[in-house]
């Protein structure tokens, strides 16, 4: 079995800490690695091996960074297969889809060095400012912001997409002059590893990049270490408030990007066979295992029966298996745990009267498999409506008009995306009010780097996307000089 150990400041060792953590294949329930947790101890020495490269590399030049990033993402690039082997057997995904996934994740990362190239790091604001004492000068005054980065970051990563959560928050906090603590979710840790190291190997200097391997105490002890200026956390809201609540007791930043209960409104003019086979991968893709799958279904009811038959139909084409085979379209949940949420989601919807059209029960294989599930005649009480579920179902309402599939959909706590699909004007603009952070319109997710949103309600905290990461990645100082000499305020 393979022992993982923690990197810091260039080097592998193993944690101090006692509890030794086993990783799981979850399509066959066998431990394949293992690690010690990280204790309080080992992210202090991870804290201050970043802190100790922060300030050389703060002081490279932005494109020398951007550079650095750019070698390292081609090195991923050209370990794609393995990345995505890794993050398979580590939490299921099949081998296909995650190499596209680690694709996106690299185009990602370096469109998000990139912006730092324009990012205004240094710029003058001209004439007084405002508030300036009465009397000021124009032509001998002038302010300058300057944008320093924070310091020691953190990253925490849930373990639904290792490689694209990790790479999705270190392009701006790395290419701003931060340096980093990742701690990956205890559950894959494996292909984090194993892209630390590809940093390490791609010229990423010792201490930029660090990584401490444990379990919610692990990212607690992260959380709570004073020197860490900001806490990049993706994951449950559960956690993230503990997360925003230590962050924000030391006045340190945090970005938190939640989970979802996103819903998918579809209208009478559309084709309802297209659009029941792009819900289907929305719901279903990646075993339902995304912040944003679609999990509540609004369906006009002018085309409610044949959605609901080509959902049904779509839901079966849903092959169960391990990821490693190619013909396996869905793999299993990553573990037990989160299996049980879904089946008790299930069980409670057709206890209080929904019925099963598709799937609804655990197979009887080894692995934590749950096939695609579709399901009729539930209502907003039961869980599977209010709660995460964070697996392969699709809960069907069907609404007597669009303005009613818009109101129940932003009925939730979450508010993370939501989905629509009418080429109704009107609909659409009245969809894009919904409460939540992203709306995609006939087309499940997509929009590049300059996508910026906030997610909404419990769904997080902190802008992401163009400019935002930037700005949650730098501290902005105003300079103000007045000069005797005018020329040195031009
Ligand atoms: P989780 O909250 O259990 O764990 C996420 C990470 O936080 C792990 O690394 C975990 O060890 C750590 N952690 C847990 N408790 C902590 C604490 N008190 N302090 C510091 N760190 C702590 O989430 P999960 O089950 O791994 O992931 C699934 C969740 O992530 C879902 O809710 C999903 O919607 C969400 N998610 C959100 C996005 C997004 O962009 N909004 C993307 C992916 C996943």
């Amino acid at each position: 079995m393979e022992t993982l150990q923690n990197f810091i400041g260039g080097r592998w060792e193993e944690a101090v800490g006692e509890d030794v953590v086993a990783v799981v294949n979850p399509a066959t329930e066998e431990a394949f690695a293992q690690f010690r947790a990280g204790s309080a101890d080992d992210v202090d020495r991870a804290v201050a091996a970043a802190g100790a490269a922060q300030p050389e590399w703060a002081a490279l030049t932005v494109a020398r960074r951007v550079e650095l990033l750019h070698a390292w993402a081609d090195t991923i690039a050209a370990h794609a297969d393995e990345l995505a082997e890794l993050e398979c057997r580590e939490m299921g995904k099949p081998v296909g889809i995650g190499r596209t996934f680690v694709a996106g994740a690299v185009a990602g990362l370096k469109a998000a060095a990139d912006q730092a190239l324009t990012y205004p790091f240094s710029e003058t604001v001209t004439g007084p400012a405002s508030g300036s004492e009465a009397g000021s000068d124009p032509a001998r005054e002038r302010t300058d912001i300057v944008r320093h980065p924070l310091g020691v970051t953190a990253v925490i990563t849930p373990w639904n997409f290792p490689v694209v959560m990790v790479l999705g928050a270190l392009g701006p906090l790395l290419a701003a002059g931060n340096t980093v603590v990742v701690k990956p979710s205890e559950r894959s840790p494996v292909s984090s590893a194993r892209l630390v190291e590809l940093a390490a190997s791609s010229g990423l200097p010792a201490g930029v990049l660090n990584l401490v391997l444990g379990d919610s105490r692990t990212g607690a002890a992260v959380t709570e270490h004073q020197e860490v200026r900001l806490v990049h956390f993706t994951g449950s809201v559960g956690a993230g408030r503990a997360v925003g609540t230590a962050t924000g007791r030391r006045l340190a930043r945090s970005v938190l990007e939640l989970g979802g209960k996103d819903a998918v409104v579809v209208d009478a003019g559309v084709d309802p066979v297209a659009t029941a086979q792009a819900v289907a991968f929305g719901a279903f893709i990646n075993t339902g295992q995304i912040c944003t799958s679609m999990e509540r279904v609004y369906v006009h009811e002018g085309i409610a029966d044949e959605f609901i038959r080509a959902l049904t139909t779509a839901a079966r084409t849903f092959t169960i298996g391990d990821g490693l085979d190619p013909a396996t379209v869905l793999g299993p949940l990553v573990d037990a745990r989160q299996r049980d949420t879904v089946r008790r989601h299930v069980d409670d919807a057709v206890h209080k009267g929904a019925t099963v059209r598709a799937g609804g029960a655990v197979p009887e294989r080894p692995g934590y498999f749950y096939p695609a599930t579709v399901l009729t005649g539930v209502d907003d009480t039961m869980l599977v409506m209010t709660e995460e579920t964070f697996g392969p179902v699709a809960p069907v309402t069907v609404v007597s008009s669009f303005e009613e599939g818009l109101t129940r959909a932003a009925a939730s706590r979450y508010g993370l995306a939501a989905t629509v699909y009418t080429d109704d004007p009107d609909h659409i603009a009245a969809a894009a009010r919904l409460p939540v952070g992203v709306v995609w319109v006939n087309q499940w997710q997509g929009g590049g780097p300059e996508r910026l949103y906030e997610p909404a309600r419990d769904s997080g905290m902190g802008a992401t996307g163009a400019r935002a990461a930037y700005d949650a990645a730098t501290r902005p100082a105003a300079v103000h000089i007045a000069a005797a000499d005018p020329a040195v305020a031009r």
